[in-house]
């Protein structure tokens, strides 16, 4: 293992990027981030990056417009960069990219990430993939814009510095970023905390139709297609609705659940202090963080409700 981005470009002429599907902050960030770095600093590689269509906040980052959103290309890599994807599947469109790379590597803080890559650079410590991405950056050669992208991934991971995943290092690093100059505050609130009228909407709607269960220990609310129809919204407009959730007073879990097909939902879980909802969304195919989680399951709500709340009780009755 190389301990910097360096190391991996020895004899590189092409390389790709790319990060999981429905991206965040955090992979929008981390992914923009190194390849702005690999451009401004290894003028000689060629670099693709492909992502799906990132939420329009993210597009405040420089070379956001460079973006591949296609899989049409029959490219073949020298270097492959997964970034802030747990397993490789989560690459979705990229993995055949990824199949026929040269050399593939792996930059993540997921605790579930097995190491799917030839080399995996993962840090489960560490708050965000672009925390990861930082310490393996020449600080002298990152400039403004990289800076803003990896600062862009740590606030959006962090919930601006106040989830339990925030360190030392994740302060000494922004601390570095914001020695670059870049515009913390107006990124702050342009990226994490203003939100449409829609958004907005959206958030009471959902708070609206949440209900508790297990005496108030746990909250759940759907997001179905008819809602996010009428508001015209994608699963991204939904950013910070589980947020608003965990913080209910006496809430140790928050389960938010969006129809994205037929019998198709997309779950998110976070927790406040004991369960640890990765072992649960673990269960089903996803992944994630002991205190912030997710993953796909089929079945109407009732089903899917049913199977998690199932797992939930059982480790909020162990903690009893
Ligand atoms: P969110 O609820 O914000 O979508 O995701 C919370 C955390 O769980 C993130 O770190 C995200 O990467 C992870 N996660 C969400 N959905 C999935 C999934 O389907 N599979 C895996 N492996 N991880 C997921
Ligand atoms: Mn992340």
């Amino acid at each position: 293992m190389h301990d910097k981005i360096g190391g991996y470009l020895e004899n590189v002429t092409t390389a790709v990027i790319a990060g999981h599907t429905r991206p965040d902050g955090d992979c929008a960030g981390s992914t923009l981030a190194l390849y702005n770095y690999l451009r401004d600093n290894y003028p000689q590689v060629h670099v693709d990056l492909y992502l799906e269509p990132v939420a329009e906040v993210y597009k405040v980052i420089k070379n956001a417009d460079q973006i591949i959103s296609d899989y049409d290309r029959d490219e073949t890599y020298d270097v492959f960069f997964a970034l802030d994807s747990s397993d490789k599947e989560r690459l979705a469109g990229a993995v055949k990219y990824f199949d026929t790379a040269k050399r593939t590597v792996c930059i993540d803080h997921h605790i579930s990430n097995e190491g799917y890559a030839d080399e995996n650079i993962v840090f489960p410590k560490a708050s965000s993939t672009c925390e990861v991405l930082a310490t393996l950056m020449d600080m002298d050669t990152v400039d403004v814009d990289v800076a803003e992208a990896l600062y862009i991934g740590i606030i959006c991971d962090t919930g601006c510095f106040k989830h339990s995943n925030t360190s030392e290092q994740t302060m000494n690093i922004t601390g570095k970023l914001i020695s670059k100059g870049i515009r913390f505050s107006k990124l702050t609130d342009e990226v994490f905390y203003q939100k449409t009228y829609m958004q907005n909407q959206l958030l009471g709607r959902c708070l609206l139709e949440s209900f508790l269960v297990f005496s108030g220990k746990c909250i759940v609310s759907v997001a179905d297609r008819k809602v996010m129809d009428f508001y015209e919204a994608q699963s991204s407009d939904l950013e910070g609705v589980i947020d608003q959730m965990r913080i209910t007073k006496g809430v140790e879990v928050a389960v938010l659940l969006t129809e994205i097909g037929d019998r198709k939902y997309k779950v998110s879980m976070r927790s406040n202090e004991f369960v640890d909802v990765a072992k649960i969304a673990g269960i089903y195919g996803g992944g994630g963080h002991i205190r912030a989680a997710g993953c796909t399951m089929s079945g109407t709500k009732y089903d899917v409700i049913n199977n998690l709340t199932m797992f939930i009780e059982e480790q909020l009755i162990q903690n009893d």
